[in-house]
């Protein structure tokens, strides 16, 4: 085959996963032009910054693997397809910083369960995406390599801590990115750059191989242009793992069947708590609209009430530092990454290594983590969050008694400014606000674009379900993709 021409580049780049995946059948493009194709775009959109680590001979080298796979006959949704990893997944064949200084040029000796069985999938990596250091952030200006820019602004930030991989998507210099979410991460870049972001289950995704932030919390998921796509890729990405001591053992499923459903009699919950203060009436006008149109699609609006939810943010940032401040002790200058040059004795040198490493966001999570775990603040802090976390879990399971999903909004306003909030730690905590009690609860919560605010910046939906019911929460999404066209539009220049 020949070259794709810039023209058909650009047009390819448009395309969907699902599309994609058509034409690679139909034999219309191969892997490899694929591949060149999206390389070619990271290539002239450096200035996002969305890129830590790109390496086109490996790319290419995937790719070419791919087509003989097809060319043997064998067929697959994602048999040649694109996607870029968050940096916080180890990657035996690109570096893995969690955009850590900390980590700078570090190699993993085997590859993330993620990344791995996208791999077997036939999933062709395009690199590693940049994010905030060790995913701690909601802007992306936390990252030790530089921030990322909005493509749809690049004034705004790209949300965090996966704005490398929602700025990507978003430019489309990828059809999918993996990425993180904790208390947020996947859901508030989405809704800030205008694509689709998922976080599954928790414990739904291995997190063998994805760094570790506050593992009670941290979800693997995607950043996609569709919830269609997004249905495809979790066929292959998630499972049970013995690798990781919280994977749930339960049979897979097709997470595309209920891609046909209508939402005749679905049950859509609207959490009164959503829809007061620190909402923008921008934002609260193009989610009503939003859940206005699933009304209208046959679903039914009922009123459901999450009274702890306001607590979120204190709780999370709880139990989020003190996760922190335990799994980051590993990164001590003997067993990863990075050691001081200079130093006198062994404490010296963990000290000026920890001090040298580590940007300022993380150091103050590991320094508020440590001080919420200490004797005689452990009762006051740790124990009073994991007793309201608790609270707000089971606030969501009497809600989804009452409803299907969940409908509310993913932020209060459109993405922020670059350092509008960096110097006010709280202010950029309480961007978390409507995301945090979804990951404390550890139930399945995406963002779907839904409009656009002040100066052209997107909106987002958030949808919500109870554990394990992601597919149904997917087929509503697809369902409101299939009656608008939010999530279709590209920035200018893209
Ligand atoms: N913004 C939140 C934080 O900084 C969430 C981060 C995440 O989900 N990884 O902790």
């Amino acid at each position: 085959m020949t070259e794709p021409t810039h023209g058909l580049a650009h047009e390819l780049a448009h395309c969907t996963l699902t599309q994609l995946g058509d034409l690679l059948d139909r034999r219309e493009v191969s892997a490899v032009e694929l591949a060149r194709c999206y390389l070619d775009r990271i290539e002239r959109h450096r200035a996002l910054n969305a890129f830590l680590d790109v390496r086109p001979e490996i790319t290419l080298g995937q790719a070419r693997a791919a087509d003989e796979r097809r060319a043997r006959g064998e067929r697959g949704a994602l048999l040649g397809i694109p996607i870029a990893h968050k940096d916080v997944f180890v990657t035996r064949d690109w570096n893995t910083t969690a955009a850590s200084r900390m980590l700078e040029g570090y190699r993993s000796s085997f590859d993330a369960t993620v990344v791995d069985a996208l791999a077997q999938a036939g999933m062709v990596s395009l690199g590693k995406l940049n994010c905030d250091e060790f995913a701690m952030g909601s802007s992306n200006e936390n990252s030790a390599y530089g921030p990322v820019r909005n493509p749809w602004d690049h004034g705004a930030v790209p949300g965090g801590s996966s704005g490398g991989s929602s700025a990507a998507v978003a430019a489309r210099l990828a059809p999918v990115a993996t990425a993180t979410d904790t208390g947020g991460s996947i859901r508030e870049p989405a809704a800030f750059t205008g694509v689709t972001g998922t976080k599954p289950t928790y414990g739904r995704p291995s997190r063998w191989g994805m760094i570790a932030f506050a593992s009670s919390l941290d979800t693997a998921g995607l950043l996609t242009q569709t919830a269609e796509d997004c249905a495809r890729v979790f066929n292959a990405m998630l499972g049970f793992d013995p690798k990781d001591s919280t994977s749930i053992d339960r049979p897979t499923e097709d997470y595309t069947r209920f891609l046909g459903a209508e939402l005749d009699g679905v049950r859509v919950g609207v959490p009164k708590e959503f829809f007061a203060d620190g909402l923008e009436p921008e934002v609260e006008a193009a989610v009503r609209t939003a859940i206005g149109e699933l009304e209208r699609q046959g679903a039914k609006l009922v009123e459901v009430s999450l009274p702890s939810a306001a607590l979120g943010i204190p709780v999370y940032y709880v139990v989020a530092s003190a996760e922190a401040s335990s799994n980051l002790s590993r990164y001590d200058g003997v067993r990863y990454g990075r050691r001081a040059e200079a130093y006198g004795d062994l404490l010296d040198m963990m000290r000026k290594t920890r001090a040298q490493g580590f940007g300022a966001e993380v150091k103050r999570r590991i320094l508020v983590g440590t001080y919420v775990l200490s004797h005689g603040y452990y009762d006051a802090y740790f124990l009073q969050a994991s007793k309201v976390r608790r609270v707000i879990a089971e606030e969501f399971r009497q809600a989804f008694a009452a409803c299907d999903v969940i409908a509310g909004p993913v932020t209060g306003g459109v993405a922020f400014g670059f350092g509008e909030k960096s110097a006010d730690p709280v202010a950029m905590y309480l961007s978390d606000l409507y995301t945090v009690p979804g990951s404390l609860a550890g139930i399945p919560a995406m963002s779907v674009p839904c409009g656009f605010g002040r100066a052209g910046r997107p909106i987002g939906l958030q949808l919500m379900a109870n554990h394990f019911d992601e597919a149904r929460m997917l087929g509503v999404a697809h369902r409101y993709q299939q009656a608008t066209d939010w999530h279709a539009r590209v920035p200018a220049g893209v």
